[in-house]
């Protein structure tokens, strides 16, 4: 039993190639996934994909690049599925200050709005976080303290994983700590207490190193689990086991 907790399978990007990917994801033991909404276009997509395959849940939040885009015009959508209870999270949501697609002020008040709606609806938090530490770290402190989250696609350092993990946040890894360069963020994998690591596959990036450069999908989470297996020394079906009830416990719609 694997759980993809973070696959964007209703972006354009998929189109045409979800049943395949659908049908290989049961194959190779994908109990559950995670389908992340970005736009209206996706988020209707992905409910209606929810009614016909139990197994795929959906969160929904603008991203951090695109809010200035399109934040306003999506937010009422999103709050009204969560308040339906179509929702299992809220996100993807957070601060990129590398790219900065869009001003950090702005960043910084929807993601404020997604701290509120999180808390209004019981639900937990998706971040996407890429050179923002500091600031998400001040955010959550000061407006989001004791409530739940993961930080998706965790590449940080290990003072930051630190910093989540005392706060009560998962770390979600996905196929970048199978990349050949990603010594230091398979240090932090390593050092991860296991009650706090979820996987994903962020599908259609992001493939594993065997499939690198090709759209990524949820079959490929195995890569991901193997590669924790091997640097804690456990194995596969307990990191699967284990990460699937992590899973679980965040998103209680997934249960
Ligand atoms: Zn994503």
């Amino acid at each position: 039993m694997l759980i993809d907790t973070h696959a964007h399978l209703t972006s354009e990007q998929v189109e045409g190639q979800l049943g395949g990917m659908l049908a290989r994801a049961k194959e190779k033991g994908v109990d559950k996934v995670l389908n992340i909404c970005t736009d209206v276009a996706s988020l209707e997509k992905g409910l209606s994909l929810a009614q016909r395959e139990p197994w795929i849940f959906n969160a929904a939040a603008t991203t951090p690049h695109d809010v200035e885009k399109e934040g306003e015009h999506f937010f009422p959508f999103v709050e009204d599925s969560a308040k339906k209870g179509e929702l299992a999270a809220i996100g993807e949501t957070g601060l990129d200050y590398h790219y900065t697609h869009s001003p950090k002020k702005l960043q910084q008040d929807f993601l404020l709005r997604y701290f509120e709606l999180a808390k209004a609806c019981h639900l937990p938090l998706i971040i996407h976080c890429r050179d923002a530490f500091e600031d998400l770290l001040a955010m959550i402190d000061q407006y989001y303290a004791h409530r739940p989250g993961v930080l998706h696609c965790f590449t940080g350092t290990l003072s930051e994983a630190k910093h989540l993990v005392d706060r009560g946040w998962l770390l979600s890894f996905s196929g970048i700590i199978t990349f050949k360069k990603s010594e230091s963020l398979r240090e932090v994998a390593a050092w991860a207490p296991l009650d706090r690591i979820v996987i994903e596959t962020d599908t259609p990036y992001l493939a594993p190193q065997s499939h690198r450069g090709k759209v990524n999908e949820p079959s490929f989470i195995v890569e991901t689990a193997q590669e924790i297996a091997r640097l804690k020394g456990i194995p596969l079906e307990k990191v699967a086991q284990i990460t699937a009830d992590n899973a679980c416990k965040l998103f209680l719609k997934m249960r």
